[in-house]
């Protein structure tokens, strides 16, 4: 009897599986075949039972499903750490606006760019973008040539902050999502595709959002939206709503249901997690996006409160201004320690409920978990293997501890999504990181000259 080949074997990982029964295999292995995964099991068994065109050894180092990260803005990283912390809220546009209006598609993909090689780095494998200003294309094919899996959007509002950068009415913006959704479908094996989203919460008309889900259903893809992100703006929705929630406004609409994901939800009425829960609507946390600017997430949100109740909460990085980082190992350790501390008690969410929710509650959210999210026969191969020479790692005797309280993504070394090599020995593999950095900062730089924007720098800068 032949041994059975397949393209690529790890060996010697301690492998967070994730699956039903969350098994940790303390010296194990994984079979790729192709995209997707062959096998999982003890090294010793799977060595013997399959060879390979490619051995990989993990020398002891944690693998786990690969990040995902429910919610970014590629297009708002070239922008990121312009805005000093002592301006308040409503300076922000000073520098959003000319940064919207002179940016050009080169600054956009330049833009992208940096966010991908971010997540890839820190171990991100699938995202979601809510949308920038320029088309969703632009986004898909710099996520195709990092090598992850994505879902792109083009972000909508009939009802705009500022008129020069409005899309238009809300037919327009039907068109528009309308357009994405064909361009980019969602098959069953299209690593990069369409989802519909808005910005949401105060920006789109009741239409729009119904409007959108109608598209959303009829795609087969999901439906994201901000929502009660800050205090006032949850307040003008309320009295949008005649003093219904949001949550329950938007089942009115018949926008709720497990295809559809609500960004941020912090200023949330505790009545509002029987609805989100009955309707099976994900929630995408972002508690960086939140502690950078003030917004309540720990003292004011009810994210424990929600997991408690068996709501799928996942994970979002946010935006450039906002959280300024894409890294879920970052915003995972964030929802492990900001809601204890806040509420004074232990452990409120646990460090293995963040490891769901950075996993295969991100993956439920996107509607790909019969896909990805978890180390299982059949699924997609996107995981991450974590280098043991780092200090965190040691003495390492609780993997999840580890991996959650003292290494997050310092050590990611390898990551692969549908089964081919995209970062490896910490470098990404198909495109090349030093020119793309320098084409990044000379972009940004060209960007700020144009907009007229000097950076209010606090502490005397000498050139
Ligand atoms: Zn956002």
């Amino acid at each position: 009897m032949s041994i059975p080949r397949v393209d690529l074997l790890i060996v010697r990982g301690v492998v967070l599986t994730v699956d039903a029964d969350r098994r940790i295999f303390a010296n194990g292995a994984i079979a790729i075949k192709g995209n997707r995964i062959e096998a999982v099991g003890p090294s010793a068994e799977i060595e013997r039972l399959y060879t390979a065109t490619r051995t990989i050894d993990a020398d002891g180092g944690v693998v786990h499903p690969g990040f995902i990260d429910c919610h970014v803005h590629l297009s708002q990283h070239l922008g990121r750490g312009t805005i000093p912390d002592i301006w308040p809220e409503e300076r922000e546009h000073e520098q959003w606006f000319p940064y919207w209006t002179h940016m050009n598609e080169e600054d956009a993909a330049c833009s992208a760019m940096l966010a991908c090689l971010e997540m890839l780095r820190n171990g991100t494998t699938a995202f979601a973008d809510n949308g920038g200003r320029f088309q969703g294309e632009l986004n898909a094919f710099v996520a195709r040539r990092v090598g992850l899996r994505a879902m792109v959007g083009e972000v909508c509002w009939d009802i705009p902050p500022y008129p020069e950068v409005a899309i238009g009415d809300t037919r327009m913006c039907l068109q528009r999502l309308e357009r994405l959704v064909a361009a980019l479908p969602f098959t069953e094996d299209s690593r990069v595709w369409s989802g519909v989203s808005l910005a949401g919460m105060g920006y789109c008309s009741d239409a729009l959002v119904a409007g959108a889900k109608a598209i959303a259903r009829n795609a087969g893809v999901t439906l994201d939206l901000h929502q009660s992100f800050g205090s006032a703006d949850t307040q003008a929705y309320r009295r949008h709503a005649g003093g219904a929630t949001a949550s329950a406004h938007l089942e009115r609409l018949g926008v709720l249901d497990d295809q559809t994901q609500l960004v941020h939800m912090i200023h949330t009425d505790p009545s509002e997690i029987e609805i989100l829960l009955r309707t099976g609507t994900n929630v995408i946390h972002c508690p960086a996006a939140s502690t950078r600017v003030a917004m309540g997430v720990s003292h004011v949100g009810h994210f424990p409160e929600m997991v408690d109740a068996g709501v799928n909460v996942a994970l979002g990085s946010d935006s450039g201004n906002y959280s300024d980082f894409f890294d879920i190992g970052r915003q995972a350790y964030l929802t492990a320690t900001i809601h204890r501390e806040a509420r004074g008690r232990m452990p409120v969410i646990s460090a293995e409920q963040v490891i769901e929710m950075a996993t295969i509650n991100g993956a439920r959210a996107l509607g790909i978990a019969d896909r990805t999210g978890s180390l299982e026969p059949g699924k997609m191969a996107d995981l991450v293997i974590h280098s043991k020479s780092r200090p965190e790692w040691h003495p390492g005797l609780d993997p999840v501890n580890s991996l959650i309280y003292s290494a997050q993504s310092v050590s990611v070394d390898t990551v692969i999504v549908d089964g081919n090599i995209c970062l490896e020995n910490g470098r990404a593999t198909r495109v090349n990181e030093t020119s793309e950095y320098r084409d990044i900062d000379r972009s940004a730089r060209a960007l700020y000259e144009r907009m007229g924007y000097r950076i209010p720098h606090r502490w005397p800068v000498v050139e």
